[in-house]
């Protein structure tokens, strides 16, 4: 049995042929429901992980494109900070989880899919949530529905998402 347990290896994933950066992409596309984005202001954007490993893995992604975030902007940085908070508060009340692992991989190295674009992850956690994950050998699957997921955080987001 593995018990290596990285909650945010698995970064976003998606069967769309996109030229690019797809954090960049979303950026652009916000409005558009197949992406999921509960949220988003001028600095950056809140979006499911639409490859997630808990049901209701979000991320909270500037819409600057940069892989250093020694390189993004003071203004941006503490707006995701503010975000990440917020979405932790949300996760908590709405997905009724007991734990939230917040967190970001900086380069291919420290484990980032996409290391292309910095982007900070929130995945809810349940008591004995990884024993579930690894009794079923590696394979993710899970009983809830994630468009259903995505519409009920998306209800709350404008409760939590405030400045
Ligand atoms: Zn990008």
């Amino acid at each position: 049995m593995e018990h290596l347990y990285a909650p945010w290896r698995y970064d976003y994933v998606t069967d769309e042929k996109i030229e690019g950066c797809i954090f960049c992409h979303i950026s652009k596309n916000v409005e558009e429901e197949k992406y999921q984005v509960l949220f988003y202001d001028e600095y950056c954007y809140i979006v499911m992980n639409k490859f997630p490993y808990s049901p209701g893995h979000l991320m909270v992604i500037p819409h600057f494109h940069t892989d250093k975030i020694e390189e993004l902007e003071d203004e941006v940085w503490t707006r995701m900070s503010v975000r990440i908070r917020q979405a932790v508060s949300l996760l908590k009340d709405t997905m009724n989880c007991e734990g939230v692992n917040i967190g970001m991989n900086l380069g291919k190295a420290a484990g980032a899919g996409i290391a292309q674009h910095v982007h900070y992850h929130a995945l809810p956690r349940w008591i004995g949530d990884t024993n579930f994950i690894s009794s079923i050998g590696g394979v993710r699957v899970y009983p809830a529905d994630f468009d259903e997921i995505f519409l009920k955080l998306k209800e709350q987001a404008s409760k939590y998402f405030v400045d």
